[in-house]
């Protein structure tokens, strides 16, 4: 018996139809409609199309976008003028500034520059910090959307062995922190890891985001694990894959998630969820 497919783009849509009844009734009853400030800087193709396709999910939901679109040639200070302004407009609940910037510009220097308060891709450090205490405002996007995804197989967290390849700190990272706040037994792999396979045949949940194709193989696999695959490679077909190699690893996992229509999908929803609860926040709401 093959794996189950951890369908992405169904379970983003579930939760984008309940943020679109929410985002209605927070209007309705506080006059408060979220708001997203979309930064884009330069014309790297991936990026537009990242920023075109969560405009148009807040669009869906009923989230107000404030769209600036940035020439290359911005310089820092244009740019740390422009999250100045984001952060002090009230209509404004979370501020996405698409990565990668253009290289004379220093990323660190500008995700600093968000309101942590809006920082609705959880990359700045005062979010990043909370996280490691267990007490975040905002999570990044794409490890709360894998945690939603292990979550929807209804596969306890707790006490499970979970291997975590990869370390950055928009998915490794955070993404290893929030199993081991939810009771797994964590291990993070990086490229020094020794004897990467034996690791990987222990994890009960495997999260593999290293962005090389094909990486993990039916032998780096505990039979009936759950195995959450973020990469995104394109070969030269112009086709898209993950880092899993999917048909052997299919064969062998319990549930699998496939590329594309599985991670990426639940990124888009999670920024958006965050965005509103920032919305639900500023108008003194529970979240
Ligand atoms: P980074 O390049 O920032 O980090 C890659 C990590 O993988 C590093 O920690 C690196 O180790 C590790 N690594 C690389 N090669 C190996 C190896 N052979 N064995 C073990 N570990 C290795 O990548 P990101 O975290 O930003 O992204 C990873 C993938 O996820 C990419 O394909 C990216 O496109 C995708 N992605 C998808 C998203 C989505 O929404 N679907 C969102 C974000 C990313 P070391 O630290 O030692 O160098």
């Amino acid at each position: 018996m093959g794996a189950q497919l951890l369908d992405g783009k169904a379970l983003a849509q579930q939760i984008r139809d309940r943020i679109a009844k929410d985002t209605a009734e927070l209007v309705a009853e506080t006059g408060v409609r979220p708001g997203l400030a979309a930064i884009l800087v330069g014309d790297d193709p991936a990026s537009k199309l990242y920023v075109k396709n969560k405009q148009k999910a807040c669009d869906a939901a009923g989230i107000y976008v404030d769209e600036n679109r940035l020439p290359a040639s911005t310089t820092q200070a244009e740019l740390l003028a422009l999250i100045e302004k984001v952060n002090a407009d009230p209509k404004v609940h979370g501020i996405l500034v698409q990565l990668p910037l253009p290289k004379h510009i220093d990323s660190r220097v500008i995700l600093e520059a968000v309101s942590p308060l809006k920082d609705a891709d959880g990359f700045h450090p005062h979010n990043m910090g909370r996280l490691v205490e267990g007490n975040p405002i905002f999570e990044a996007c794409t490890p709360k959307g894998i945690i939603k995804m292990i979550e929807s197989t209804g596969v306890g967290i707790e006490g499970k062995r979970a291997v975590v390849v990869g370390r950055s700190n928009i998915v490794g990272k955070p993404v290893a922190l929030m199993l081991l706040h939810r009771h797994a037994t964590v291990t993070v792999c990086h490229s020094k890891t020794k004897d990467l396979p034996a690791v990987c045949r222990e994890a009960d949940i495997l999260v593999v985001a290293i962005g090389k194709a094909k990486f993990v193989t039916a032998d780096m696999v505990k039979p009936g694990a759950i195995v959450i695959d973020v990469g995104v490679n394109r070969l030269d077909d112009g086709t898209f894959v993950g880092d899993v190699d999917f048909e052997a690893v299919r064969q062998k996992a319990g549930w699998l998630s496939p590329v594309p229509g599985g991670v990426g999908p639940m990124t888009i929803a999670m920024l958006l969820d965050n965005t509103l609860d920032s919305a639900k926040r500023t108008a003194g709401l529970k979240t």
